[in-house]
């Protein structure tokens, strides 16, 4: 089943077009990254599919409902879904735990409080206000009101954006966990190794428009791209592109008989394809 189709989205501000003509599918259980420079068009998508901004035009299903539409059936449908916003605004005299219990009433099958407090790694935070929490802990209580009413379709907009390392390798693992009690995620991210980590599939915009869509591993060619070897030789590094990296490597292990003095062999990462694509490579 498909939890969002969009065809020929369309959006624009005065003389912008922000949103010029995106078609996207995306399945059930997926975790799917919207990946673009600033101003690509993508927050004005996935606020479009959250139902807090109009398009202009197109036809969008987010769980089998328009999110334009209002009354009854929209409120039904937004218990469904779980949002983390770029920015939020706060109810900075709440502590984390009555934020999350009260935001827990909204829903009809919340998570357990205690246990979503857990899984950001708030415990220590658990009775502070929210404005002494640090920009990071802030990030980590918007990532636990996106999940506190087990959405089935949850949208992340920069999640980890000020978060240290060791948080965003445990909002990685939390995102994983989702994704296997089986969590549709639609995430936007300036990290490519984040998009890799978590991304089935990956969606590259500029100017409002989708370059390509793919898998991480596959975007831009990159399964097929030339592997380049390096090692250093008389204090110069060498450097040899090829399809058999692994010839190489032995044609020079048979050269230097033993160790080949710093020898690398490297394909193009993810943001290499990346910037490749948007033009700034
Ligand atoms: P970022 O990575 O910086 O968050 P983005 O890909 O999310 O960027 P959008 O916020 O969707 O990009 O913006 C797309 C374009 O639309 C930009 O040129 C932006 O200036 C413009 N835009 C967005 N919101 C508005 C608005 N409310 N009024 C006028 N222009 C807007």
């Amino acid at each position: 089943m498909n939890v969002i189709e969009v065809q020929g989205l369309r959006k624009s501000y005065a003389d912008t077009k922000a949103v010029d003509g995106i078609d996207l599918t995306i399945s059930e259980g997926e975790i799917f990254a919207l990946l673009g420079p600033n101003g690509a068009g993508k927050t004005t998508t996935v606020e479009i599919l959250e139902g807090f901004r109009k398009a202009d035009s197109g036809s969008i299903s987010v769980l089998g409902f328009d999110p334009s539409s209002r009354g009854v059936q929209s409120r039904v449908w937004r218990n469904r879904i779980g949002i983390v916003l770029q920015s939020t605004s706060d109810a900075g005299d709440l502590s984390v735990q009555e934020t999350l219990s009260h935001f827990a009433k909204y829903y009809s099958t919340p998570r357990d409080v205690d246990e979503v407090i857990n899984s950001v790694g708030l415990d220590d935070k658990r009775g502070a206000l929210i404005r002494t929490l640090s920009g990071g802990q802030r990030r980590r209580l918007d990532v636990g009101l996106g999940i506190i009413g087990s959405p089935e379709l949850l949208f992340l907009d920069e999640p980890t954006t000020g978060f240290d390392p060791e948080a965003r390798r445990a909002f990685w693992a939390l995102i994983q966990s989702l994704r296997e009690g089986g969590t549709t995620i639609l995430l936007t991210t300036h990290y490519l190794d984040e998009a890799e980590a978590l991304a089935d599939r990956v969606a590259v915009i500029a100017r409002g428009k989708i370059l390509e869509v793919s898998t991480p591993t596959q975007l831009g060619g990159r399964a097929s791209a030339k592997a380049r070897v390096q090692w250093k030789s008389n204090g110069v590094i060498q450097e040899e592109l090829s399809d058999n990296p692994t010839d190489v490597v032995r044609r020079l292990a048979a050269q230097y008989s033993g160790e080949i003095p710093e020898l690398q062999v490297l394909r193009p990462s993810l943001e290499d394809i990346y910037l490749c694509m948007i033009g700034e490579k």
